[in-house]
């Protein structure tokens, strides 16, 4: 058998249905495990939590699909501010991929939402059936009223998790305050008052949590994620990998404690690896898709080395660099400054086009059936609709006017409009023109929008014609 050190991965070609092969990972303690565990607690804290955040007397983050209106942190967006979220998304896209060249799929051992409510579930199991031993041979037994009941309690759990998940999901975007007034009418009427859209949303985040987290698991790791099967080409000699020291360890063999036979690694083929893997998979094979970096088994063998009295690390973090060509790492390379300055880049674009937003549209379109009409005093018309829209937290009254030139004057049907936080307006308005003065053909005109403080400004340019009348 050669050394297994090669970044290449393996994929492991398993049945679907996880609930078929199910696997029941010994839960581990250790200094990968507490980290593992502040990250993923925080991040499940962060998505239950942040739709209840209040900003400026609204909720927070609030993605109001159905009024295309969306809420971050006191700014408006509406559905043309979207290259603001293909921005957002390109800089969480290359930090993601800078962070995998580096440290691996961290984010699949200690982010990702798959495996963080996986490892919920899981742990419902343990509570209500008991560790790995008992959770195995449970599936082994008999249905009885004992297995009928505890299995129906881990359903039951897991669905109410789900409600719960799917519930936060959909209150990003109908809002909490639809969700918790509908859920508070439960104490008048059986069911909540939702439109169908927040019930048909419930119902598929509920289904696809559940059958996720308590179904598939890591077989959506392994299976589907694209993310696991494409970070093959992130990966090079110098990616922080979890590797077995395959040096070390081979000969692998069981011993008596405290004895270290000459013809044998430093592996004692205890399995613990193995047991605390929540993919099921041996790390000892080497680099495999289903490996999501979780150190579990960094944690399991570390222990196993202290018991037996060997030095840590058989399992550990390290590069195929470091392991197999017995080199350092090299940290700094041509890659990395490209990521970061293509990140900086991002970011400062970012962060310019944000703080250099008016939160203030002016949309200016033409009367589509006439270019421009003559009125009866003689002047030339052209007729535009102005839309409006208010993308501040607060209600806000506007001025439009025109940027002077000879011979041209604004008409409107209201000098001042209120508009409400994030609400727009179309008005008609009409431009005239005086044929003595202006040019034949086509004049440039600028229109001016001002709040009653001053304090936002916009301007759209457009024509005024004296063609088509
Ligand atoms: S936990 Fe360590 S010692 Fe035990 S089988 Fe795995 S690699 Fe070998
Ligand atoms: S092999 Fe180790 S790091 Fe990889 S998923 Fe299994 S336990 Fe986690």
């Amino acid at each position: 058998m050669s050394a297994p050190h090669s970044n290449k991965i393996s994929i492991q070609q398993i049945d679907l249905d996880a609930t078929k092969h199910r696997i029941h990972p010994r839960f581990v303690t250790g200094l990968y495990q507490n980290i593992r565990l502040v990250s993923m607690y925080f991040f499940l804290a962060l998505f239950l939590l942040l739709p209840w955040l209040r900003y400026d007397g609204r909720q927070a983050i609030w993605f109001d699909v159905p009024s295309q209106h969306y809420y971050i942190f006191g700014m408006t967006f509406l559905t043309q501010d979207f290259y603001f979220i293909a921005a957002f998304a390109l800089i969480a896209a290359f930090t993601l991929f800078m962070v995998t060249v580096y440290a691996g799929r961290v984010w699949c051992g200690y982010a990702c939402p798959q495996t963080i409510w996986t490892h919920l579930y899981q742990h419902v199991e343990k509570w209500v059936i008991g560790d790995r031993n008992k959770r195995i041979k449970f599936d082994k037994s008999p249905m009885g009223p004992t297995k009928a009941f505890k299995r129906g309690l881990v359903y039951f759990i897991w669905l109410a998790l789900s409600v719960i998940t799917a519930a936060t999901f959909v209150s990003y975007v109908a809002g909490t305050d639809q969700i918790y007034q509908s859920w508070q009418m439960i104490e008048h009427i059986p069911i909540p008052d939702w439109p169908t859209w927040i019930w048909v949303s419930m119902f598929i985040f509920t289904f696809a949590t559940y059958a996720n987290a308590g179904y598939m698991r890591e077989q959506m790791c392994i299976q589907i994620c694209p993310y696991g099967r494409f970070q093959s080409v992130m990966f090079d000699k110098d990616t922080l990998i979890v590797s077995y020291d395959y040096e070390r360890g081979e000969p692998r063999g069981t011993r008596k404690k405290g004895t270290h036979p000459e013809d044998l690694g430093d592996c004692i083929e205890c399995q613990m690896c193995v047991q605390v893997c929540p993919t099921g998979i041996d790390i000892r094979d080497g680099l495999q898709v289903g490996c999501i970096q979780c150190a579990a088994c960094i944690d399991a063998c570390n222990e196993v080395m202290d018991k037996v009295g060997y030095k840590r690390g058989l399992i550990r973090y390290t590069t195929e660099r470091q392991l197999a060509e017995k080199e350092n790492t090299r940290v700094f390379s041509k890659r990395l400054f490209a990521y970061l300055a293509l990140l900086l880049v991002l970011c400062g674009g970012l962060i310019y086009a944000l703080t250099d937003r008016v939160p203030l549209e002016i949309d200016i379109r033409r009367d589509r059936n006439q270019l421009s009409s003559l009125n009866t005093q003689g002047m030339i018309e052209n007729s535009y609709v102005v839309k409006l829209t208010n993308k501040t937290q607060d209600e806000h009254t506007y001025k439009i006017t025109l940027a002077p030139k000879d011979g041209l004057s604004l008409q409107l049907r209201f000098n001042d409009v209120p508009l409400d936080a994030g609400e727009s307006f179309d008005m008609a308005v009409s431009i005239y023109g005086d044929p003595a003065i202006i040019d034949e053909g086509q004049t440039p005109v600028t229109l001016n929008v001002i709040s009653e403080d001053g304090q936002y400004k916009v301007s759209k340019d457009n024509v005024f014609t004296t063609q088509g009348q």
